[in-house]
């Protein structure tokens, strides 16, 4: 068992084996070699995946590489994603992300095309034509 999972009182009682048991479906990415402590980045989706995100996102400092609509306060980073360029969520790889408005991934492809209806969709439309 790894120390840092038990270190914290909050998880002092978690059992993380029974977890990983009844989670084993949700997880796309194998929890083994996180608790091993070895480096799962490269094929981590879920949680970490967060974090992966605001990593490049911050590196590219919010700015739409679409347009280059960039959001003037923090909660309109919301509207700033991060775009898997071939389409595999699995691949974290920084070649493969891209950081768009939630209009420019939008209008990637027919698949993305759902993003329309999320709620901030019109939102930042209208957010967009009054800062421009
Ligand atoms: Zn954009
Ligand atoms: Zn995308």
């Amino acid at each position: 068992m790894n120390k840092q999972y038990t270190s914290n009182d909050d998880v002092e009682n978690f059992d993380l084996k029974k977890f990983h048991e009844s989670n084993s479906s949700f997880f796309d990415f194998d929890t083994s070699s996180m608790e091993k402590g070895e480096d799962a980045k490269f094929n981590v989706y879920s949680h970490q995946w967060t974090q992966i995100s605001n990593q490049i996102k911050t590196k590219y400092d919010y700015i739409c590489q679409g347009c280059g609509w960039r959001p003037n306060t923090d909660d309109k980073k919301k509207f700033i994603h991060t775009h898997h360029q071939n389409g595999d969520k699995t691949n974290n790889s920084e070649d493969n992300l891209k950081v768009l408005c939630i209009e420019c991934h939008a209008n990637i492809d027919g698949y993305h095309a759902r993003i329309k209806s999320m709620n901030g969709y019109q939102e930042f439309l209208k957010l967009k034509n009054i800062s421009n």
